[in-house]
């Protein structure tokens, strides 16, 4: 396995495989790497000759900077679990690297004002700028996402259909812990009683969907949504919507139940296929 940190280096293994007929596929990350990370490079490693991790805490898509300060990082042993997961390459970056000077940035412009856009302006200007960069960059073949992640997974389809037609996007679908929690490099971040808690909120939460009339129209249902949530403590959003197309149209059938809700200071987010 290759740590690489500079891109001229990186292109010239990522040329040599090309040259070689190999297809790339390409997890991108920002560490503290769990078994949902795993499922994405598992299925990478599956899927083609080669695969390349990165690993980047990319400071512009935080708009908290204590947020930034206190995410999780673990270096060795994140080199460790790629080793044992057959990684070929980690390209591990500085911000200088990812941008230069000279860098232009680009703006998101889907699904703005909803769900996690809402609560964290510019958050996501901050993902497409950094994956436009890592995917003209790295030119893999396939790009592998995580559903864990529903609106982010939502706006690179967008960015891939619009600047890079010739990647594949590969969707992942959320792994989760014996107890039904979506994994998380943030779930490091909790206590012991605070982990108890969520798992509560979590059961309560598919109770509480489980019961619902999957024919209900997505008006009525976060009407029901509203009342559940109004007894837990600080929450951003908790709403169903439409998992096609994020807007609140249409029924149980086809949507999703998304929520951002806090324990402390730190913020988990998690959407459920009904
Ligand atoms: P992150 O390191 O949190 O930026 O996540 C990197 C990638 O892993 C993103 O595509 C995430 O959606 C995905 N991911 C994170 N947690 C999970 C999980 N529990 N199951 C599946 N994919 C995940």
């Amino acid at each position: 396995m290759l740590i690489i940190k500079d891109i001229y280096n990186l292109q010239t293994y990522l040329n040599a495989y090309r040259d070689k007929g190999y297809s790339i596929g390409y997890v991108p990350t920002m560490g503290a790497l769990h078994e949902g990370h795993r499922s994405l490079i598992e299925k990478s490693c599956n899927d083609n000759q080669k695969t390349i991790i990165s690993i980047f805490i990319n400071e512009k898509q935080f708009n908290d900077a204590q947020d930034f300060e206190a995410y999780p990082r673990n270096k060795g042993d994140d080199y460790n679990f790629c080793d044992k997961h057959n990684v070929d390459i980690i390209f591990e970056p500085s911000a200088e690297e990812i941008y230069p000077k000279e860098y232009k940035s680009i703006q998101n412009s889907h699904f703005k004002n909803i769900l996690c856009d809402q609560y964290r302006p510019g958050h996501f200007d901050g993902v497409v700028n950094v994956l436009n960069r890592l995917f003209n960059i790295i030119e893999s073949n396939k790009v592998y996402f995580g559903e864990k992640d529903f609106q982010q997974l939502k706006i690179v389809e967008n960015l891939i259909k619009e600047n890079f037609p010739n990647l594949k996007l590969v969707p992942v679908s959320t792994v989760r812990s014996t107890e039904g929690i979506a994994l998380s490099s943030r779930n490091s971040k909790l206590s012991k009683k605070q982990m108890t808690d969520f798992i509560s909120f979590q059961k309560e939460v598919i109770q509480f969907i489980t019961h619902l009339d999957k024919k209900a129209d997505l008006i009525e249902a976060n009407k029901k949504a509203e009342e559940f949530i109004k007894s837990y403590e600080k929450f951003d959003y908790f709403e169903f919507r439409n998992a096609t197309n994020l807007s609140l149209e249409g029924s149980l059938v086809e949507a999703r139940l998304f929520y951002a809700i806090y324990k402390s200071s730190v913020r988990l987010i998690d959407n459920i296929r009904l």
